[in-house]
């Protein structure tokens, strides 16, 4: 009888053990289940703040009386920490990640001119500072702003309200200082990791938090991946995954790949949907 025992419990210890690899592997794909798109960091992050999404209402829904009026992109939220996913509307936004770069941007919004399209940029400060005549040419270019952090963070939201406020309020100043009559309504946290806390930070500087429905990982550069392998995945994975209220993600610095890749993707988008800069 004791031999038995024994079996059985060894028996109910690999189920366990089996339920717990499985419950494990379950929670760890996780995070790749929130978007139709790719997996949808910007940079690896090891403990992924937007893997859980909060049930309850945050508190960015509970804003001061004195707080400037953030836009409204619909009642839905869809990402994490109650930040914005899509448009609200059928339309569909480009969003375009971590310039202003010199080189970059520059061609970038030449190609959103010529194809009559306006996007969303959103803008490191530091980056700001050193090229703050970029900051006048995409508004100039009737395109919208988007605060990414002074030094791309990956972990400010879990700093204190006030340490997230003074980044925050320190990448708009220097925005207004490029431009002293820009409208920054719109936040996204670096690597879109993003905690009740920034977004009802954000939200208290009168800017709405956005993350995104498509993920082309147009950063990411695998070994092995040619040139001509990485455009062709990341113009793939847009036209895969896009649907009504889409916000892409893509990113204007330091990845030329990308703009070649909308090249052929605005035509694309355009032919489907229309396309907007988000509205402020
Ligand atoms: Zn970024």
């Amino acid at each position: 009888m004791r031999l038995s025992r024994s079996k059985k419990a060894v028996l109910v210890g690999t189920a366990l053990l089996t339920i717990g690899v499985a419950g494990r592997a379950a929670a760890g794909e996780a995070p790749h289940r929130h978007t139709t798109a790719a997996p949808t960091f910007e940079t690896p992050s090891p403990a992924p703040s937007h893997a859980v999404r909060p049930k309850k209402k945050t508190a960015a829904h509970t804003v001061a009386a004195h707080a400037p009026a953030a836009p409204e992109l619909g009642k839905k939220t869809g990402g994490p920490a109650g930040s914005h996913l899509s448009t609200g509307t059928s339309a569909v936004a480009l969003t375009f990640d971590d310039g202003p770069d010199p080189v970059q941007t520059p061609r970038m919004l030449k190609l959103l001119a010529q194809q009559h399209v306006h996007a969303t940029f959103c803008l490191i400060g530091k980056n700001v500072r050193r090229h703050p005549e970029l900051v006048r040419q995409i508004v100039a270019g009737g395109n919208t702003l988007c605060n990414h952090t002074w030094s791309h963070s990956l972990t400010i939201g879990k700093q204190p309200a006030a340490r997230i406020q003074a980044d925050l309020r320190r990448t708009n100043d220097a925005i207004h200082q490029a431009d002293p009559k820009a409208k920054i309504e719109y936040f996204r946290a670096p690597g879109g990791n993003f905690t009740p806390r920034l977004v009802a930070t954000a939200k208290s500087l009168g800017m709405t938090s956005v993350y995104w429905k498509v993920d082309p990982r147009d950063w990411d550069h695998p070994k092995g991946e040619s040139d001509a392998a990485h455009r062709a995945r990341v113009i793939s994975t847009v036209e895969k995954h896009v649907g009504k209220g889409a916000i892409i993600l893509s990113h204007d610095y330091n990845q030329p790949d990308t703009i070649a890749a909308y090249r052929s993707l605005i035509p694309w988008l355009r032919h489907r949907y229309r396309l907007v800069a988000l509205p402020v």
